[in-house]
């Protein structure tokens, strides 16, 4: 067969409906198209053309389907897998021919497959050859991305918990780590926003996008072309969402650092006068010259001449 067979010459083929009256679609147990079969109009040989109806894109969001239509174009690349030489002698196992085909979708229709009635699909068409050929590759490379991202937000728990340490709060009043505690979630929770929409800007969210009709197709094709002003937008927010996170970080340290503390309470000491009577509480600031004074747990404040000081001892509690 390969001597007369024909060269090979890659190049589109204007296949007409007569020649596709013997292709059959393969549609396994009556579900989706998964691939159209018959003779390559140019070569004669049976091929097979896969037809998937839907691939994982980097879109902005899930598109939301419209009404299904009725018909599905594709490209077909011969596959024939016999051999075929071209004019320098080197050997194809194609014949180098494509041809654009349209599927009727309906299960009944007696001519399946025809010539395809919408040409200006073709761009869409070498679109998503281009994104399926890719699709494995550029999807783990995605993936790896996101780690990172991942990898960033989880560092956030690092820096908030710098600003929320567990001193940190020692001696601050009830408003201060209010305020303190509040920024920190509130800069955790931007960082987080900003870095999302950060990595979408670069990198897009994997949708699986549904071309199982030609409306869907030029859908899927038409939102392309915006996803870079969307990416342009992401970036943006991105940004502007860090800088509001940098901000409210600065309020949660400024809460910590610059909002009046308490003094620090004096040691528990327990006091025993001359007399042997006891006196237990908090060493408070001395009023004058030769005297203790001592804060009671009922709040009572005791003073203790040096002249009955007896025994001091540091105490964890008062008891008595
Ligand atoms: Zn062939
Ligand atoms: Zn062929």
């Amino acid at each position: 067969m390969a001597h007369d067979a024909v060269p090979f010459q890659y190049g589109q083929y204007l296949v007409t409906d007569e020649e596709l009256t013997g292709w059959t679609v393969d549609r396994p147990d009556g579900g989706d198209i998964v691939a159209v079969t018959g003779l390559c109009p140019n070569c004669g040989h049976t091929t097979r053309q896969d037809v998937g109806e839907s691939f994982g894109a980097f879109g902005q969001s899930g598109l939301a389907a419209p009404a299904p239509i009725e018909r599905m174009t594709r490209i077909c690349d011969c596959a024939c897998n016999k051999e075929h030489r071209d004019t320098g002698a080197q050997t194809f196992r194609s014949c180098g021919s494509w041809w654009l085909v349209t599927i009727v979708l309906d299960a009944n229709e007696a001519a399946p497959v025809r010539a395809a009635t919408d040409a200006s699909l073709l761009p869409a068409l070498r679109a998503v050859q281009e994104v399926t050929a890719t699709e494995e590759g550029s999807l783990r490379l995605s993936a790896e991305k996101w780690i990172a991202a991942v990898t960033a937000l989880v560092g956030l728990f690092g820096l908030v918990g710098v600003v929320v340490g567990k001193d940190a709060f020692t001696g601050l009043s009830a408003w201060a780590r209010g305020c303190a505690g509040g920024a920190a979630l509130l800069a955790a929770g931007f960082a987080a926003r900003a870095i999302v929409y950060a990595y979408q800007a670069a990198y897009g969210w994997p949708v699986v996008v549904n071309i199982g009709n030609d409306q869907l197709l030029t859908k899927w094709f038409e939102g392309r072309r915006t996803h870079l002003q969307n990416a342009v937008g992401q970036l943006r927010k991105g940004v502007i969402w860090a800088l509001i996170s940098l901000g409210t970080l600065v309020v949660a340290v400024g809460c910590v650092w610059f909002w009046p503390r308490s003094s620090p309470e004096g040691p528990l000491i327990e006091v025993t006068r001359t007399d042997d009577s006891k006196v237990c509480g908090t060493l408070l600031d001395s009023k004058t010259d030769r005297g203790l004074r001592i804060r009671r747990p009922n709040g009572a404040v005791a003073a203790v001449s040096t002249t009955s000081l007896g025994p001091v001892k540091n105490v964890s509690s008062c008891d008595a």
